[in-house]
């Protein structure tokens, strides 16, 4: 028997409800390899799926946890072995698949890759699918050429934007993190932000569709409104990564910034990435990722502090990362 967190769905109210319960492993959906998990973490869809699913979740009772690091204990696949160390993001797992947030969850052996030399379970878990969606982020900006000036990080104190925040200032960029919690502004002075960008500065819809060259690229985890006013204020060629949409999915953005200044919007989906570039990126976090302020972002809990940080990623209420440790 093991302990997951459970979510149950009430089907003549609609209403769901999440529970740490004990399952046993004839419970877990089918899968190839058996993981013995050790650390989750909470993200944005996580926060979705422990509630009433956002439309993610596909049937009940469900098990989120969309990531997960631990050791291989029983594999029908030739590439993991007992005892192997393993990292999963994406593939809807925690989603349409039972997810991390258990002490056993079952897989298929392509969703997951070995942890890379360098990190322990725990501080893959730290980078969690925000920090490598993070780190996806950067790549596609530096195949697309960063260009001169600042780089621009919205939705900075959160899971993406603290660990882009920390990878760019340590390849050496001037990072301006924008933040609607300016008591964050030493959290975000500590993982490497040269300055901090009110929110509010940003929070106006566009009045004009180029505004002057400010930004040399761009990761951006808000979307919306905000958005709409950073393509008008990037350099010229530069490139907008666009990873998330905490501030909304409406863009009402105009066509001038891709006309006129040969602007480049990069879509970034961690979910499907498939094996060859989920580990580049990883081997990339291992040795870009400054440790020490990963070590700063993280807040630790246990499952059964979920249904109230579910709610509280949410409402935009979480700085970091959370990390869940499933035996705690
Ligand atoms: P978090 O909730 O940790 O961070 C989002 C941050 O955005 C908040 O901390 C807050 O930062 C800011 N924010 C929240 N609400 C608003 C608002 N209304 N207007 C402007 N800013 C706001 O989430 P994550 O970092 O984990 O994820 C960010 C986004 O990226 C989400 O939409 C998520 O679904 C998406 N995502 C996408 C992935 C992909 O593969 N494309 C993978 C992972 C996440 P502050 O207080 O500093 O302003």
């Amino acid at each position: 028997m093991f302990n997951a967190l459970v979510v149950e769905k009430d089907e003549s109210s609609g209403k769901t409800h999440a529970e740490v319960k004990e399952l046993s492993s004839e419970d877990l959906p089918p899968g190839e390899v058996t993981v013995a998990v050790e650390y989750s973490t909470l993200n944005y869809k996580d926060g979705l799926c422990i509630g009433p699913g956002g439309g993610l979740v596909r049937s009940y009772p469900h098990v989120p946890g969309i990531d997960f690091a631990g050791t291989v204990e029983t594999s029908e696949d030739d590439r993991y072995a007992p005892g192997d160390k393993v990292v999963l993001t994406g593939w809807r797992v925690g989603e349409t698949h039972w997810g991390g947030y258990a002490q056993k969850a079952r897989v298929k052996a392509d969703w997951l890759v070995p942890l890379p030399n360098g990190l322990d379970t725990r501080q893959a878990m730290a980078v969690g699918t925000a920090g490598l969606t993070a780190m996806l982020a950067v790549m596609a900006l530096e195949d697309q050429g960063i260009k001169d000036g600042p780089l621009l990080v919205t939705g900075a104190s959160g899971g993406v934007g603290s660990v882009a925040t920390a990878i760019l200032a340590k390849l050496g960029y001037s990072v301006a993190a924008v933040t609607g919690r300016p008591d964050n502004a030493e959290y975000l002075a500590g993982l490497g932000a040269t300055t901090i960008v009110p929110r509010e500065d940003l929070a106006e819809t566009i009045k004009k569709p180029l505004e002057p060259e400010t930004w040399g690229a761009c990761v951006d985890a808000v979307g919306g409104p905000m958005l709409a006013r950073v393509l008008g204020q990037m350099a010229y060629g530069a490139s907008v990564a666009a990873v998330g949409l905490a501030g909304g999915a409406q863009l009402p953005a105009t066509v001038v910034p891709f006309l006129l200044r040969g602007v480049n919007l990069l879509g970034i989906d961690s979910v499907m990435q498939p094996y060859d570039n989920r580990l580049r990126a990883w081997n990339r976090i291992a040795t870009d990722l400054p440790m020490d302020k990963l070590e700063a972002m993280v807040e630790p809990a246990a499952l059964q502090d979920l249904p109230r940080l579910g709610a509280d990623i949410l409402n935009g209420r979480v700085t970091g990362r959370v990390v869940v440790d499933v035996n705690a």
